[in-house]
């Protein structure tokens, strides 16, 4: 990485911080003092700025509400034993990011802004930072396109920017998940391994329809035959069949791929288990919970960290799981935070200080 720039910061005039409580604050309703904001005009990154978190004034031209170039991030910022402030994996992140960019004909953000940007503004509102147990500040980096003009083509120019927002334990029940058949989130050669914002509004109508039928969301399957898993809502998926822990592999482009998912396939190894990044069949998902061998089902992502599954409908019949008896997913869960917290020692170098 290159030297850090020195990002000009205009503060806030009073925290929003005094008298406010960051115990248990719901998941994205709340943000900090200040965020950063960058323009990318004629071919370059320009106007970079950290100041205080306000709305703004966008003309209705906006080229990004008209045709969607928008993408972002979810990374978590957390607090060690001794109050020192971290993030889990964020160069990760960065480069998902920029590949989402590039997929999306969108220009790459330079580490000099994101991370360098990234680290000057938690440096800032560090005091965001929650300390209690499984809580997090989640911080959302994102892009869109400005071009005032409702012409279809990619903007000239773009914003970059990034919040933050404290957050409380994300608590998910055992979630019942509909296996879907109709609708598909992403295709081979479409843009389901970018974080781009139509993914999600595209997968809202499925989900609101599986919950209508009084399940959570939706595993979604492959478009052609609607027999390979992909996804769980917004959450990559793990199934333990015996000693084997399979998750969909990421060739085909219809997988994001998560850094939970990355993290959780070396703590699985470790734990002793195979590792497979391959299709996955629900007929064999079906055949293994015949067997017995299947036992258990779970989903990844920033947000939930790792969300148990206690049911799957497939054409019809239920799959049931008993989480109670589960040893593999509630360990994964339990240490995972006990890495990003300080509790436990961070083998991998995935927390990287704020400094
Ligand atoms: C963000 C996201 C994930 C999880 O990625 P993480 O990096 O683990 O947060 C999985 N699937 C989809 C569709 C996502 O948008």
């Amino acid at each position: 990485m290159t030297a850090a720039i020195e990002i000009p910061i205009e503060p806030i005039a009073t925290s929003k911080l005094k008298g406010m409580n960051l115990e248990n604050l719901p998941f994205g309703k709340h943000f900090s003092d200040h965020m950063l904001e960058a323009d990318f005009i004629n071919g370059q990154w320009t106007n970079i700025s950290i100041k205080p978190y306000a709305p703004m004034s966008l003309s209705p031209s906006l080229a990004a509400l008209h045709y969607g170039q928008a993408i972002f991030e979810g990374i978590k910022a957390y607090k060690d034993q001794h109050s020192k402030p971290f993030i889990f994996r964020p160069y990760d992140n960065f480069l998902r990011f920029n590949a989402s960019a590039e997929r999306m004909q969108m220009p790459t953000v330079p580490a000099e802004v994101f991370m360098d940007g990234m680290m000057q503004l938690i440096k800032l509102d560090q005091d965001w930072i929650p300390s209690f147990p499984d809580h997090s500040l989640y911080i959302r980096p994102f892009m869109f396109s400005t071009d005032e003009m409702i012409g279809v083509r990619p903007s000239d120019t773009y914003k970059f920017m990034i919040i933050l927002s404290p957050t409380g334990p994300y608590y998910s029940a055992p979630m019942r998940i509909w296996v879907e058949e109709t609708y598909v989130r992403a295709v081979s050669g479409g843009v389901g391994y970018a974080k781009a914002a139509g993914n999600y509004g595209g997968a809202m109508y499925a989900t609101a329809q599986a919950k209508l039928k009084g399940f959570d969301q939706v595993l979604w399957t492959d478009p052609i035959e609607h027999k390979y898993v992909q996804e769980c809502g917004t959450m990559n998926v793990f199934f333990i069949i015996g000693n084997k822990a399979i998750t969909p592999g990421l060739e085909e482009g219809t997988i994001l791929g998560g850094v939970t998912r990355m993290s959780v396939m070396t703590l699985l190894s470790e734990m002793g288990l195979e590792v497979e990044e391959r299709n996955l069949g629900m007929d064999e998902v079906l055949k293994a919970h015949q067997e017995g061998s299947l036992r258990e089902v779970f989903g990844t992502g920033t947000a939930a960290t790792i969300s148990f599954i206690k049911e799957l409908c497939y054409k019809g019949d239920s799959l049931c799981f008993d989480t109670d008896k589960w040893t593999v997913a509630p360990t994964l869960k339990k240490n995972l935070a006990a890495i990003r917290e300080g509790r436990m020692p961070d083998t991998h170098g995935w927390m990287v200080p704020v400094s």
